[in-house]
């Protein structure tokens, strides 16, 4: 299974690492907000990036690039993730995986064989509206056990909600602190209303309310950030 889209440097994806993004096609949710809706919705017309190109690319910055993020789509439904992985990881590289948790057995696995320096799952709200929020009816079970798997694995880790009026209230974000109290990190992340997004036309969380869910994750999570507001406090 190849990848369909690379970007080849990002300085927000993964810490201070100069990273490479790479991005798969396809994926079971249909969250309405998700920006990458081409490659989740019509997988088969994705652009199919020969791996080996991805790899000479990598080997020539090598030094200068630090890490490798597979996103997607979902990248847990590629069939030779681990293999691809592990070729990555053959050139020096960090790996850092983008998931929504719904495919606790492989992030099991890939862990395990200590092949993933850091994973960012999405949380996509509470419990009670997380269909809702992803646009297909889940097996919330899969997510409690990625969520409980990530925590206790011992591997770097954040969670990170894309927030909007539409989807979360303050009910919302007291059940996902209750959640993942103790978390390593967590983010809350403005909503972007882009051309390539599934559905249009939702509503940004304003900052001041925004700074008001951060104050309610806080009591359940030490390190609370923001991504896409102009400020992190
Ligand atoms: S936001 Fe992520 S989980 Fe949701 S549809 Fe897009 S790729 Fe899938």
């Amino acid at each position: 299974m190849d990848f369909s889209g690379m970007e080849k440097l990002s300085l927000v994806d993964f810490d201070d690492n100069l990273t490479a993004t790479l991005f798969m096609a396809g994926c079971p949710f249909r969250c309405p907000f998700c920006h990458n809706g081409e490659l989740v919705l019509h997988p088969e017309r994705a652009e199919k990036i020969p791996f080996e190109d991805i790899l000479d690319y990598l080997r020539k910055r090598q030094g200068v690039l630090d890490a490798v993020c597979i996103s997607g789509g979902e990248p847990t439904l590629m069939n030779d993730l681990e293999a691809k992985i592990r070729a990555i990881r053959e050139l020096g590289y960090l790996i850092k995986l983008d998931s929504n948790g719904y495919n606790p057995a492989i992030l099991k696995d890939l862990v395990a064989k200590g092949l993933i320096d850091y994973i960012a799952m999405d949380i996509k709200n509470s419990k009670a509206k997380y269909s809702l929020t992803c646009g297909v009816d889940i097996d919330i079970s899969r997510i409690e056990e990625s969520v409980r798997f990530i925590m206790e694995s011992g591997i770097r880790y954040e969670f990170r909600t894309t927030i909007m009026d539409e989807f979360h209230d303050y009910a919302d974000m007291m059940a996902i602190g209750e959640w993942i109290a103790g978390a390593q990190r967590y983010f809350l992340q403005r909503y972007e209303d882009r051309e390539g997004c599934i559905q249009h036309h939702f509503h940004q969380i304003q900052p001041q309310k925004a700074k008001e869910f951060k104050n309610i994750i806080k009591a359940y999570v030490d390190d609370v950030g923001f991504r896409g507001y102009e400020f992190n406090d």
